[in-house]
């Protein structure tokens, strides 16, 4: 098995709820194709270092409905790790 990009040594906090755990995390093709100890090959071996690798953030609560049109790339989000949000929260949105 060979992975595009493995990410290892990190703390993996893998949003179940669990306590975070040591391991490396592998992806292939843009998903994540196995966690644990990877020890198969890569193209990229990127070492965490023990930093923290997680799951994308769920934002429950914005108003990007009004912003996304003119800021496409919301980098103000992703940089942050949101990787989904929920709008519409206060009874209005930009939607008909
Ligand atoms: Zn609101």
């Amino acid at each position: 098995m060979s992975y595009d990009v493995v990410f290892q040594n990190a703390r993996i906090v893998d949003g179940t709820g669990s306590p975070w755990y040591r391991g490396d995390v592998a992806v292939t093709d843009g998903r994540v194709a196995a966690v644990g100890w990877v020890h198969d090959n890569a193209d990229t071996v990127i070492d965490l270092k023990a930093n923290v690798i997680a799951p994308g953030f769920i934002d429950i609560h914005t108003h990007s409905d009004f912003t996304l049109p003119a800021n496409r790339t919301a980098h103000s989000k992703v940089r942050q790790g949101v990787t989904l949000e929920i709008v519409g929260n206060c009874g209005t949105s930009a939607a008909p």
